[in-house]
């Protein structure tokens, strides 16, 4: 997509922290933390939102699921504790829209909202 920024980020044309990358995915520290560790997690692959994936997208959902698990623990935090969603859609709270995974840590989060 074109007017994407999540797209522009993992075609390389605008700037981002970069903490992962392969073929099929990609994380990057997130613009505007919400806490000490904040990482989002996309695939290089355009979707809207969580609502576009199938059942092929099952091994894509899962590598960033996974990867996130592994982020925690190399920026310290897989023991303390963090958090990992998605937000789908405006009631979802979702502002940027190419599907993308939160990693949030490094502090003691609240209850969810
Ligand atoms: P969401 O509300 O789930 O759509 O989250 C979008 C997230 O993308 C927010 O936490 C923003 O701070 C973050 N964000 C927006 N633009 C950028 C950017 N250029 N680089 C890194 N993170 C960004
Ligand atoms: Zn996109």
């Amino acid at each position: 997509m074109s007017d994407c920024i999540f797209c522009k980020i993992a075609a390389g044309e605008i700037p981002a922290t970069v903490a992962y990358e392969d073929d099929e995915i990609m994380a990057f520290e997130d613009i505007n933390p919400k806490a000490p560790v904040h990482l989002l997690i996309i695939p290089k692959q355009h979707l809207d939102t969580l609502n576009d994936a199938g059942a092929d997208h099952g091994q894509l959902l899962g590598r960033m699921t996974l990867m996130a698990a592994e982020l925690a623990g190399e920026k310290g935090v897989a023991k303390g504790g963090y958090r990992v969603l998605m937000n789908c859609n405006p009631d979802g709270g979702q502002e940027v829209f190419h599907l993308h995974m939160h990693l949030i840590g490094g502090r003691r989060l609240g209850p969810m909202a």
